[in-house]
């Protein structure tokens, strides 16, 4: 099995496919991730904000896997936006993550209220410069958002991690994103489970005609529509699953049953708007 790859727009490859570590609780984190390296997974989405980048370290250097094989992404959180906190930041995440850089750094929201997303972006800019991250991106940045860094800096993100399932596709970023060169990374990309995604008869059905199950499918439309997934599970035989989407593929038709899901209203959302996330 070989997960596929996609070029950022600074040249470098990220896995398509990874395993995100949202909610899995610190002490889980590094048994977590363990079965996951081993059961294939060499992309990890983690946070500061999530707790559990030390059992991400943990689990990196028990594996014996070369650094090189490895892409890992962590993020900056609110409240470190301004001043020396970006640096300071991302160095307590090396420490934690046991890394001398990660592959992937972002601003993990916009915080608008505050109107100092455009300073954190400036910051990320001179942290990949100093080495610290190979490559730099932003999190739940709108059009808006996304328009204000790149005239005040010249400098296009490689990736925007935005909510994105079936029910809320968010097709004005993946336009805009498309137009610039900026990769989606879909988060949520299961809906977290707070809608019945998997009862949907575009899923529900397809699943049983292509003999997987209704994640499986929901996996392999974001890898068709060129998302970047890393969804979460704490359970070996899920990682498993989840994995498991390379070989079969969704038809344009039945392609076209699940992109007709979203009523494109913003009504799919299950999460916080970023505008309101402080
Ligand atoms: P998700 O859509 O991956 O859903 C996770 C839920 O789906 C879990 O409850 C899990 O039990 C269930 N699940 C997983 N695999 C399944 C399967 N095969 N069958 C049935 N159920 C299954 O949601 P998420 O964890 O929020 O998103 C994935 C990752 O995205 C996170 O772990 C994190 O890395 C990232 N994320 C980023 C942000 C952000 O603000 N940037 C926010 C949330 C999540």
């Amino acid at each position: 099995m070989t997960i596929p790859t996609v070029q950022l727009n600074d040249g470098f490859d990220i896995p398509q496919l990874g395993y995100g570590v949202f909610k899995v609780p610190p002490a889980d984190t590094e048994r977590a991730v363990t079965e996951a390296l081993e059961v294939g997974y060499r992309h990890i989405d983690t946070a500061a904000i999530y707790g559990n980048e030390e059992g991400v370290g943990a689990a990196i250097a028990k594996s014996g896997i070369p650094r090189r094989e490895l892409f890992i992404t962590t993020k900056l959180w609110n409240d470190r936006h301004e001043g020396d906190e970006p640096r300071k930041a991302i160095g307590e995440s090396l420490d934690k993550l046991g890394l001398e850089r990660v592959d992937l750094y972002l601003v993990h929201w916009p915080t608008p209220a505050k109107d100092n997303y455009l300073e954190a972006w400036q910051k990320l800019i001179e942290l990949r410069e100093a080495g610290l991250t190979r490559s730099i991106g932003v999190s739940n940045f709108l059009v808006p958002h996304l328009e204000r860094i790149v005239a005040a800096t010249g400098v296009v993100p490689a990736v925007d991690q935005i909510e994105l399932h079936p029910a809320h596709q968010q097709r004005d970023v993946t336009t805009w994103a498309a137009a610039q060169g900026v990769r989606i990374e879909a988060w949520g990309p299961l809906g977290q489970g707070k809608y019945d995604l998997f009862g949907i008869p575009a899923v529900k059905d397809t699943a049983t005609a292509h003999d997987k199950s209704p994640a499986q499918v929901v996996l392999r439309w974001h890898l068709q529509k060129g998302f970047i997934v890393f969804p979460k599970s704490v359970r070996r035989e899920r990682l498993e699953e989840n994995l498991d989407v390379l070989d079969f593929t969704l038809s344009d038709a039945e392609m076209a049953a699940i992109d007709a899901i979203d009523p494109g209203d913003g009504t799919g959302r299950v999460s916080a708007h970023p505008d309101e996330v402080e």
